[in-house]
């Protein structure tokens, strides 16, 4: 008997199995793929080290600007997915080994849960069955295939490729068609235009990147577009058939010829197949609701991450998985979500956290905005020579609070989480202030902007 049971080795499930059996709770993780879920073996960490080869490449080839020259720089593509095996293998055999310190028991194979008994729940793997007092569902998300004809045929074929399948191929299409605008869709679009494909972007939506904010968004747009990028917004992909991609855009149907069709039309938790209704668990709109604690509405059983659909993100997931054990533990914690920083590893990066101008005016929230280039940061211009970047802050109408902290620019993945600690923890304008920046970092971008508000 467990004290805890934690379906699905992501990051969801992991640092919950991880943090459990550091308190002491015994503690069996069941996974049926590879530990680390999506994030470790087929999406954030895959799709970084790809990016980053990108990079390099693309210093390469441009290098000329800073009074660098190179000559035959290439791209050899199955030894960057070769690097990146080898960083995804290092990673799970990490977070294997802290697992095992920590006393977890790991069982490989499909857990399919039986039901609830005299509160303890059961989980059925192969011809073994385990039971647990707890149960944390974290079986994660997979990616959304829309019914458009063609679709279903190309991915058999291997013409159509979701994320999954994208990040392990070794041939640089010609033409690749990436069909959603959002931020998977765009870390590829972009990862595969600087390598040396020609990339369309088809969206449904007006705008690309999501939940962006829609300005900031427009200009990601535009530095893409630059790039070479070709992007149809309010278009329909209505059919997929001989290497061709049929688009409605407005009242004129085009032909888009691909070799390869990456298919980023979002993700769906999975909440279907393991035997979740045995429980009765409480599910909406094919998301397991929770409280802000992580419960669901049947008492001893937990959802984190990608399965409750909140945010779908490895960071949400990771502070679900704590909140969740330190409420197993007795301990008061709960989930705020009001500063979730959200990345887009695109070149030049975007991130953004607090609420953006769409969100304030759903919200009824008045603001004011301040844009300023990031160019008035001595660091970002000493480093980038096409210096486009943005940042955007929104603040209330009397200065005095940040609701909102955009960034396009270099850095901004890693500069959005001071951003998101003085909007978590509620600091003034005039609090902001007087925090010292070093220098010269692109960092000191929000230190310009807010003594310009
Ligand atoms: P998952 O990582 O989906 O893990 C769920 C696990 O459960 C899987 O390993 C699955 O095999 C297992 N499982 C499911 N059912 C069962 C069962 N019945 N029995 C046993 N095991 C089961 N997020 C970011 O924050 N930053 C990024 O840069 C980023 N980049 C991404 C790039 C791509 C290409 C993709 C696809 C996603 C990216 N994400 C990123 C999203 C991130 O990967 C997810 O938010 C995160 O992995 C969710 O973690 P999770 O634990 O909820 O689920």
């Amino acid at each position: 008997m467990y004290d805890l049971i934690v379906l699905g080795g992501g990051p969801g499930g992991y640092l919950a199995a991880e943090r459990a059996g550091h308190a002491g709770l015994k503690t069996l993780l069941i996974e049926k793929r590879s530990i680390g879920g999506v994030c470790l073996n087929e999406g954030c960490i895959p799709s970084k080290t790809l990016l980053n080869s990108a990079k390099l490449y693309d210093h390469a080839c441009h290098g000329e600007k800073y009074g660098v020259t190179t000559e035959g720089a290439a791209i050899d593509l199955p030894a960057v997915i070769k690097r990146k095996n080898k960083v995804v293998t290092k990673l799970v055999k990490g977070v294997e080994h802290t697992l095992k310190s920590c006393q977890v028991d790991i069982v490989k194979g499909e857990g399919r849960i039986l039901g609830r008994q005299d509160g303890e729940m059961s989980v059925q793997v192969g011809d073994e069955t385990y039971a647990a007092r707890q149960l944390i569902i974290a079986t994660g998300s997979q990616p959304i295939v829309p019914p458009i004809p063609g679709v279903k045929e190309g991915l058999e074929t291997g013409d159509i490729l979701t994320s999954r399948e994208i990040l392990d191929l070794e041939t640089i299409p010609k033409k690749l068609v990436v069909i959603g605008g959002g931020v998977i869709g765009l870390e590829m679009a972009g990862f595969f235009q600087t390598i040396g494909a020609d990339v369309t972007v088809v969206e449904m939506l007006g705008h690309i990147a999501g939940a962006a904010d829609l300005e900031m968004a427009g200009l990601l747009q535009k530095a893409y577009e630059k790039q070479g990028i070709t992007f149809y917004l309010n278009s329909r992909v209505t059919a997929v058939k001989n290497g061709k991609v049929e688009v409605l855009t407005g009242d004129q149907t085009l032909e888009l010829e691909a070799d390869k069709i990456l298919l980023s039309t979002g993700r769906r938790a999975v909440t279907e197949g393991f035997g979740l209704d045995s429980l009765n668990v409480f599910v909406d709109r094919g998301r397991i609701v929770t409280d802000s604690q992580g419960r669901t509405n049947i008492p001893g059983v937990y959802a984190v991450g990608d399965v409750n659909g909140i945010w779908m993100l490895a960071h949400a997931a990771y502070r679900e998985a704590e909140v969740c054990i330190s409420t197993i533990l007795g301990k008061k914690d709960r989930m705020r979500y009001e500063a979730m920083p959200s990345v887009v590893y695109t070149n030049p990066e975007m991130a953004f956290v607090g609420e953006t101008e769409q969100t304030c005016k759903q919200k009824g929230i008045a603001y004011r905005k301040l844009m300023l280039p990031m160019s008035y940061s001595g660091r970002y211009l000493a480093e980038n020579e096409d210096a486009s970047g943005q940042i955007k802050l929104l603040v209330d109408p009397d200065g005095t609070r940040l609701l909102g902290c955009h960034l396009l620019g270099s850095y901004a993945s890693e500069i959005i989480l001071s951003a998101g600690m003085m909007i978590e923890r509620e600091m003034s304008i005039e609090e902001i202030k007087e925090l010292i920046f070093p220098h010269p970092t692109v960092s000191e971008i929000i230190r310009e902007a807010v003594f310009k508000i």
